[in-house]
């Protein structure tokens, strides 16, 4: 008996509503979540009769007034407080082949379960009154929950052949909650790779950002190579894989290495888009790859190739082309910097630039050049780690003292062209370089009067003459 966790009111208006014979029953993952013990807000109810209808009976009693329906699914939705119920008649599925549109009847509370994708999804507890709480299990799911199984109600093939996306479900609860894959679901996963082809990249793009937000995403990338619904959805991706050896020379595996650099960056941050900054930061070591036999393998200018690559990536994987796409370019164009900086004597004006260039998001990338070493060498990783404890005083104590993280020229380029007299020109960039060059060496400080004095005189060395000065 299950009472204790249907004791809020929406379930007994739900339960009050049913007309005499009628059935209905909360399922999915809100059963699964309340063995997993993850509270969840979403609560989905199946009837059977029609779902559209006991929907807005019960928004009804509760007083609520929007209840969204969606006619071609069948089911119905309102928001009450902070919980979110949708209602869908138990139906039963059929589909053909090549579509993902199914063949929808009307179906008894099994038949609902058996289209259900996972046992785990498929439990659900009764909210008619005679069998209050009762949970209805009939494919064992309660058993796969305490044995963490993921495992289809029906014949694997069927469920992934009905839905493709199921088997990145699979996979995404497999890394979300640490469940294991059945060996058999596992196997039907490989033999219907391919069909992942016939579903939207939107979709896929949701699980696929659930495993990136699970504590070790790099589980679920594992998963999906190993069933080769990586090679198909994200090939870019896969390209990391492998370790060349020539003679003495290998290069590290980069495809680990990035799982590696994502489980890290998980441990401290839940920014999704920091978390793909780390899953993209090699992504141009591919086609950057050279070997010289005196030096071996060489992956120069892998960051400006890589940040060049993610317009691309992020339209084939329909993520966002906005200010996202461009924070992950940034951090991937600048992910070498930090360490650059760490490997030397970490000087002022490095420091100051550094700052200029990645501005507010300076300390996501700092994070994000820390989680990159992943080294076996101890030592190596104990000095980089030292030297990044260095970097990060000297950025605290320089953004400071001069004020470069969201750098606003002293002097602006409307003042240089008053002051100079000039029309808008490249003069007037030149102008300005100077004196943000200057700044960021260190010649002269973060500072309107003195920054005036120095373009006054530079510019005068190119026979630029101040004809209305500024004064202080
Ligand atoms: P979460 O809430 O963590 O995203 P969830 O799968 O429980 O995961 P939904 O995606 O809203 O949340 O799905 C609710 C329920 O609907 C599932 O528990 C499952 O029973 C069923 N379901 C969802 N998607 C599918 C699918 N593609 N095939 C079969 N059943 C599905």
């Amino acid at each position: 008996m299950y009472d204790k966790h249907i004791s809020h009111i929406i379930f007994k208006t739900i339960s009050e509503a049913l007309k005499p014979q009628q059935e209905a029953y909360v399922i999915g993952g809100f059963v699964r979540d309340i063995f997993l013990k993850r509270p969840s807000k979403d609560i989905d109810i199946v009837t059977v009769g029609s779902g559209v209808e006991l929907a807005q009976k019960v928004a009804h009693k509760l007083g609520v007034k929007k209840v969204t329906v969606f006619k071609n699914f069948g089911t119905a939705m309102f928001h009450y407080q902070d919980w979110e119920v949708e209602f869908v008649g138990a139906r039963k599925e059929s589909y053909s082949h090549d579509s993902r549109k199914p063949i929808v009847e009307n179906g008894t509370l099994k038949d609902d379960q058996l289209r259900r994708d996972f046992t785990i999804n498929a439990l659900a507890i009764s909210l008619v009154k005679k069998d209050w709480g009762a949970l209805v299990d009939p494919f064992n799911g309660l058993n796969d929950l305490n044995n963490k199984r993921i495992v289809t109600p029906t014949d694997p093939e069927i469920t992934f052949s009905d839905d493709p996306l199921r088997m990145m479900r699979a996979i995404r609860f497999a890394t979300q909650i640490r469940f294991n894959i059945d060996p058999v679901t596992f196997e039907a996963i490989k033999q219907q790779a391919h069909r992942i082809e016939i579903v939207s990249m939107e979709r896929i793009i949701d699980e696929l950002n659930k495993i990136m937000m699970a504590d070790v995403p790099s589980i679920g990338f594992k998963l999906l190579y190993e069933s080769d619904i990586l090679k198909i959805i994200f090939p870019d991706l896969l390209n990391l894989m492998g370790v060349d050896t020539i003679g003495k020379f290998s290069h590290k595996d980069n495809f680990y290495h990035t799982l590696q650099v994502l489980d890290n960056i998980a441990e401290n941050t839940q920014n999704l888009w920091l978390r793909w900054a780390a899953l993209l930061h090699d992504i141009g070591k591919p086609a950057t790859k050279k070997f010289s036999p005196s030096g071996g393998f060489s992956f120069h200018s892998h960051e400006v190739v890589g940040s060049k690559m993610i317009p691309k990536l992020f339209k084939q994987l329909k993520l966002p082309l906005n200010e996202k796409m461009k924070y992950v370019q940034k951090l991937v164009f600048l992910h070498l910097r930090p360490i650059v900086l760490a490997s030397d004597i970490v000087t002022d004006s490095a420091v100051r630039r550094l700052l200029y260039e990645a501005g507010d998001d300076i300390d996501d990338l700092m994070m994000l050049a820390e989680a990159d070493i992943t080294s076996n060498n101890d030592n190596k990783v104990k000095r980089f780690l030292n030297n990044f404890k260095i970097v990060r005083s000297k950025l605290v104590e320089i953004e400071e003292k001069d004020r470069v993280r969201n750098w606003q020229p002293p002097i602006n380029g409307e003042e240089i062209i008053q002051m100079f007299n000039l029309a808008p020109s490249k003069t007037v960039g030149e102008l300005k370089d100077i004196i943000k060059e200057a700044i960021l060496e260190g010649i002269i400080p973060n500072e309107r009067e003195e920054a005036y004095h120095f373009l006054v005189e530079k510019a005068k060395e190119k026979g630029i003459e101040v004809v209305y000065p500024l004064t202080f």
